[in-house]
């Protein structure tokens, strides 16, 4: 009796924290995640171990799948050409340090390796919310703001690999200061930390009567996106003011998006990303106000498939992106 394998990816998502892995099918089905912590701090060598470490265990609960590929998502920036982690801020064990190579040695299969951002945009154009649209454009919006641009089925890098740090266009030159170093990126103000840092202000100039400063336990800087979250679910008009702000930002910032891309879809990703999406009906309809292009009204506002698993996902999405190319050239 034979037992026919079922073809799978083997993925891993590399972060400043944590290194999650998992088994993906070529359908974009997780059928098993794993985590373990990311030592950042202990130089390259230990940093890979846990890279190691994560993706082993993956592969040993593998089962009776046959797996043909690995997908790497990490925190760029990184050059996907090459598989080389460059400098990331979050990751300061590796500088310019050759992880797809490393990976592929390790494991003897192929590996493709992507900025996280870029390959959870894949995830949702191949499998989850952005599937059947031609070009798609992602945004994570949690503790920061990544983008990801797919268009045609493939990952938009621009000319080295860089592309697209969307996040990070300015929309207030004299806005706060960006951690890119920057003034005003939609990242710095409408990203979980810039969320925060406006509910802070907003109370800071109030009256103390603040139902966002009762939740924080009367500590101004122990306000955070979350407890902006709860208050406005409980009617209070200050962070309903803030998170309505952060609308009008997105709304801003997506316009500059659609009149430069014209995507056919736009898909949000991350908790922010959550919590905004209950504001898509009011971005949808302020849109024209901030596009030149009158059907920007027409681009459906979506919610990620993907969340937590955003990064497993993403890495395997990789592999089924390389599946296509190998069969085209063996084809040829
Ligand atoms: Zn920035």
């Amino acid at each position: 009796m034979t037992t026919e394998k079922t073809r799978a990816y083997a993925a891993v998502d590399i972060g400043g924290t944590k290194v999650a892995a998992g088994i993906v099918e070529t359908d974009g089905t997780i059928v098993y995640r794993t985590r373990v912590p990311m030592v950042t701090t202990e130089g390259p060598d230990v940093a890979f171990r846990c890279v190691k470490d994560a993706l082993q265990n993956a592969i040993a609960h593998a089962g009776v799948r046959e797996l043909v590929a690995i997908g790497v998502s990490a925190a760029g920036p990184l050059d996907p050409h090459t598989g080389v982690v460059l400098n990331p801020p979050n990751m300061p064990c590796w500088r310019n340090f050759p992880l797809g190579e490393l990976v592929a040695k390790g494991f003897e299969l192929p590996v493709t390796v992507e900025n996280d951002a870029n390959a959870a945009g894949l995830a949702e154009a191949t499998w989850g919310a952005g599937k059947g649209f031609r070009n798609v454009f992602y945004a994570t919006v949690g503790t920061g703001l990544g983008t990801g641009l797919v268009l045609d089925g493939k990952i938009y890098n621009g000319r080295t690999g860089l592309a697209p740090e969307a996040g990070h266009i300015t929309i207030d030159y004299r806005g706060p200061l960006c951690g890119c170093g920057k003034r005003g990126c939609i990242e710095a103000l409408a990203s979980g930390t810039g969320i925060a840092k406006r509910a802070r202000a907003a109370v800071a100039a109030g009256r103390g009567n603040s139902m966002m400063l009762k939740l924080a336990d009367g500590d101004e800087t122990a306000i955070t996106t979350e407890i902006v979250a709860g208050a406005w679910r409980a009617g209070d008009a200050e962070a309903a003011e803030v998170l309505h702000e952060t609308m009008e930002l997105l709304t801003v910032w997506l316009g500059c998006i659609i009149d430069t891309l014209e995507p056919d879809v736009i898909v949000f990703g991350g908790g922010v990303g959550e919590l905004m999406s209950e504001w898509f009906p009011q971005i949808s309809e302020l849109l024209p106000k901030w596009c030149i292009n009158q059907r920007c009204g027409e681009i459906p506002l979506k919610l990620a498939h993907y969340n937590a698993d955003a990064g497993i996902a993403g890495a395997a999405a990789l592999c089924a992106a390389q599946g296509a190319h190998a069969m085209v050239s063996v084809d040829d």
